[in-house]
């Protein structure tokens, strides 16, 4: 048996992480409801196996969605993982080949050189060697380009890196210095015994002209293996949980779990698979314009990790899923940030009581129209979609003609869940006592939350989405104008509903738009969200003019958007006129 006592720092950190993240794995598996539970069951023994290997492949290893970002930060964080990896790989097969038996110890592959010192023994040593060598020179490679990040983080298209909890420091050390250590131990070994490779044989034969390789080969092995151990026990403290736990959670959606209103098992392995990449700064505002930096997901996941969530953290936000939109993980960053603002609340109910005077009497038709809170706030759209209605003579039914209820959206943003339920509970008597077959919003944020949380039995579009329908049908007969204009794409309509074509196909039909930078996905947000409860009226002029500003193009004589919120708040700081999407609409529309 090859045995040296440097190899047990190595070993106990293994052992020790591999029975730690069992333990917690299992245990945030167990805490799920009985039907996630069965379903993951199901995924185990499915097809779903092969997509699960692939896209572990694909991002947990190569970090495909990372290199699309940035192919210097891509190949970075590649080197470490996929090298890593290779590296074990290569190790197994190379002790495979080195011995006769088959059930050889963990240790083996990692310290292989120390033990085989006579390379005339070994077969294929040279191919092993080239390609252990090649693989480590692969790592080195990114451990430069991440030292590079540390101090001119542009390079890799990334203006802020993220600051380190003194955990993640340890960690980030002993994983930086793992590589460039075995580099040393299996150089010194190599310079003595030339069983190195075309990197390890030269850097052997450099060092044994500068010192005693003798004495220091030892200490360098025992060195390679305590600092291995200092990143095993520091792993599950700091951002390298990601490691593991990406593949864990990888598993599960495949099995079809995500994080609803509820902070869970699921939760937490998402919270653990961040990897603290950074890539999330640079896309919130709220960081951009006030340089507040609590609520991005990098530091919010990094203080929940430590028990330590702050208020601000929270409700400092305005759930415009740019940083979800970003993050390469694809972490469910808002509806965790929901879960948890419903976990800060003490749940007393508010009274609903007005509720059941409202009445569920409606005239019967094929669309019902639900302006939605905004839009009352903002008449001008109100009353363009029903001069639509009247145009293209289509009857409708007014359901919240009076005011009415909301949604229910920004109870939900409040972390106010059940209290969401209550008036989501009555607004669905409200829909189906219409008889419609088409629910029509105005409000993105009302249909987004019609869409995805009703579950009703009826089609659910935007007006942007029936405007496009109709265009199709022929419906609409509309007249061009000779405006130039910049669309703002909504944050619950574009990414948070994925609305992006529908509006364009219909604007397009009637004036000239503008392109930017800042659409489709990459929109901003007006800074008006109902998500932010720490925004103050100043916090909310600046966001929108900086919004404003980066989309207006030099040629853009207004503003088009569709949603009354985003309306609303864009008009605060438009020195051009800033219209919904209903309203061009309305005026276009030929008699
Ligand atoms: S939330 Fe996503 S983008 Fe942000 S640091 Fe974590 S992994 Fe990176
Ligand atoms: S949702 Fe928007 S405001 Fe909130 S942290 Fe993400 S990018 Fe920033
Ligand atoms: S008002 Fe518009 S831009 Fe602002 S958060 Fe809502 S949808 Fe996004």
């Amino acid at each position: 048996m090859k045995f040296d006592w440097f190899v047990v720092p190595f070993a106990v950190g293994l052992v020790g992480l591999i029975l730690f993240l069992t333990l917690k794995y299992v245990r945030w598996i167990l805490s799920l409801p009985k039907e996630e539970r069965k379903k993951i069951r199901k995924s185990f023994f499915s097809t779903k196996i092969f997509a699960f290997v692939w896209e572990v492949f694909r991002e947990a290893l190569l970090h495909v969605r990372i290199f699309k970002k940035n192919i210097i930060l891509g190949y970075m964080h590649s080197s470490f993982a996929f090298g890593w990896f290779l590296l074990i790989v290569f190790g197994a097969i190379e002790v495979e080949f080195a011995n006769s038996r088959h059930a050889n110890h963990l240790y083996e592959p990692i310290f292989f050189r120390f033990f085989h010192r006579d390379p005339s023994v070994l077969e294929h040593h040279a191919f092993f060697t080239f390609i252990m060598d090649a693989i480590l020179l692969y790592i080195l490679s990114g451990l430069l380009l991440a030292l590079t990040k540390r101090l001119y983080s542009r390079l890799m298209g990334m203006k802020k890196t993220t600051r380190l909890y003194w955990t993640d420091k340890i960690a980030l050390y002993s994983l930086w210095l793992i590589f460039p250590l075995r580099l040393l131990a299996e150089s010194s070994t190599a310079g003595i015994y030339a069983n190195g490779g075309f990197m390890t044989n030269h850097v052997g034969s450099f060092l044994a002209n500068l010192l005693p390789l003798e004495k220091i080969m030892y200490p360098l092995w025992w060195m390679y293996s305590i600092d291995l151990f200092l990143f095993f026990a520091f792993l599950p403290f700091s951002r390298y949980m990601h490691i593991p736990t990406e593949i864990v959670l990888i598993a599960l959606r495949q099995a079809g779990i995500y994080t609803k209103n509820k902070i869970t098992g699921f939760s937490q392995l998402e919270i653990n698979a961040c990897s603290s990449c950074g890539i999330c700064i640079d896309a919130c505002q709220i960081q951009d314009v006030l340089g507040r930096q609590n609520m991005i997901p990098a530091y919010l996941f990094q203080k929940i990790r430590h028990e330590k969530v702050l208020k601000p953290a929270l409700y400092d936000c305005l759930i415009c899923g740019r940083c979800e939109e970003a993050c390469p993980v694809n972490i469910n960053i808002l509806n965790i940030k929901v879960a948890k603002r419903n976990e800060k609340l003490n749940h007393k109910h508010q009274q609903y009581d007005y509720l059941r005077q409202v009445t569920t009497e409606l005239p019967k038709t094929q669309i019902a129209y639900f302006a939605g809170c905004m839009s009352h706030l903002t008449p001008s759209i109100k009353k363009a979609m029903v001069s639509i209605f009247e145009k293209t003579h289509t009857p409708f039914t007014f359901i919240d003609e009076d005011g009415s209820i909301c949604c229910g959206r920004p109870l939900q943003l409040s972390g106010k869940i059940e209290d969401a339920k209550i008036l989501m509970q009555k607004n669905k008597e409200i829909i189906a006592a219409s008889g419609a077959e088409i629910l029509v919003t105005s409000c993105p944020i009302c249909y987004k939350v019609f869409n995805e949380e009703y579950q009703l039995a009826i089609k659910v579009m935007h007006h942007s989405q029936l405007f496009d329908l109709w265009s199709k049908q022929g419906k609409l007969k509309l007249n061009a104008q000779p405006i130039k204009a910049s669309y703002h794409d909504p944050c619950d309509l574009g990414r948070g509903s994925h609305v992006y074509d529908a509006p364009r196909h219909i604007l397009n039909q009637v004036i000239t738009l503008q392109e930017t930078a800042y659409q489709k996905e990459h929109s901003l947000c007006c800074g008006g969200s109902l998500g932010n409860f720490y925004f103050q009226e100043k916090d909310k002029v600046q966001v929108a003019q900086d919004a404003y500003d980066k989309i207006m193009t030099n040629h853009s004589e207004m503003l088009i958007t569709s949603c009354p919120l985003c309306k609303k708040t864009f008009q605060k700081v438009a020195e051009k006129p800033v219209i919904d999407l209903a309203e061009i609409i309305d005026k276009a529309l030929m008699q």
